[in-house]
């Protein structure tokens, strides 16, 4: 029994409805980048699949992962909506009613701005059961990629997730946190520089651009608030987050120094097993 208030609401859309539909569908996170982010389980379930919609910005090597199935465009070209979001919804549907395991893949994590509530009330409506497998989001292979955590021991303790585009299309800045990543903003950077600047950032607090995060032609750059406009040459046509204040900082040679410990000699023999600490591991290598 389902007494809790959320246990009530994951059961709606979890379980199937009596003489529902046949089928189920599994929204899979491909990740941002190169085939190899994502996920194991991803992986596994892309290989059980008879059908997979998939989006643009997917890695179509993935397809290696589900040749047994049938691959269908959903694609939102570029990084704009050209597919409407309606259509797309009741496609799964169909395809839920018609075979056994559809695979919803979409780049990046599938609840990172990913239009999943929509896909999601399509499918409770209907009755179908679902799943979600998560992904490494733009934000997290942009700190990767830049080497640039997006936290930091008292000086970042909060990251905001933010659109810079919202749904009547107007470009908004925003400062919500120490660090704050905007997604879809690569085509208009000189205007979110300028809204971040209304929004109360600092002229020259750090920002880094990441295009093409996760795959091999990754490219980041850094800039002071002021001078963003610059990045849009560097990263025309290449789908990237933008990150502002605390997790925008290059990683200093005096952090760095902090951590020598760890970065000194290599320890004479290659340690095996498991270690409760890294002192002990210490121990086992000298
Ligand atoms: N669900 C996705 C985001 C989809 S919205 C995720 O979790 O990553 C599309 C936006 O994501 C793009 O406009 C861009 O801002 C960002 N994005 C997607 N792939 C990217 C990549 N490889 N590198 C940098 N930004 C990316």
């Amino acid at each position: 029994m389902n007494g809790g208030v959320n246990g009530s609401v994951t059961g709606c859309l979890n379980k199937r409805a009596e003489g529902g539909a046949s089928g189920r569908v599994i929204f899979v996170g491909a990740g941002p980048g190169s085939a190899d982010l994502i996920t194991v389980r991803g992986a596994r379930r892309l290989g059980e699949a008879d059908v997979v919609l998939f989006d643009a910005l997917t890695d179509p090597a993935l397809r290696e992962l589900a040749p047994q199935a049938l691959w269908i465009d959903v694609g939102k070209r570029g990084f704009c909506d050209s597919t409407p979001q309606a259509s797309i919804d009741a496609l799964l549907v169909r395809m839920a009613t018609e075979h056994a395991v559809v695979v919803r893949l979409k780049g990046g994590d599938p609840s990172v701005f990913g239009r999943l509530e929509e896909e999601l009330l399509a499918l409770a409506a209907a009755g179908i059961a679902c799943e979600i497998v998560p992904g490494v989001t733009a934000a997290i292979a942009a700190a990767a990629d830049s080497q640039r955590p997006l936290t930091r021991r008292g000086r970042g303790r909060s990251v905001s997730l933010t659109t810079a585009v919202s749904e009547d299309s107007v470009l908004r800045g925003a400062r919500h946190a120490d660090t704050e990543v905007f997604y879809m903003a690569g085509r208009q950077l000189g205007k979110l520089g300028r809204a971040l600047r209304a929004a109360g950032w600092a002229e020259d607090a750090p920002v880094c651009v990441v295009s093409r995060a996760g795959w091999p032609d990754s490219l980041s750059s850094e800039h002071a608030l002021s001078e963003l406009a610059a990045a849009a040459v560097l990263h025309a046509g290449r789908p990237a987050v933008v990150t502002v204040g605390a997790g925008a900082v290059k990683v200093g040679i005096a952090a760095a120094r902090g951590g020598a410990g760890a970065i000194g000699a290599a320890p004479r023999q290659k340690p095996m097993g498991v270690y409760r600490s890294a002192a002990e591991l210490h121990c086992a290598a000298t």
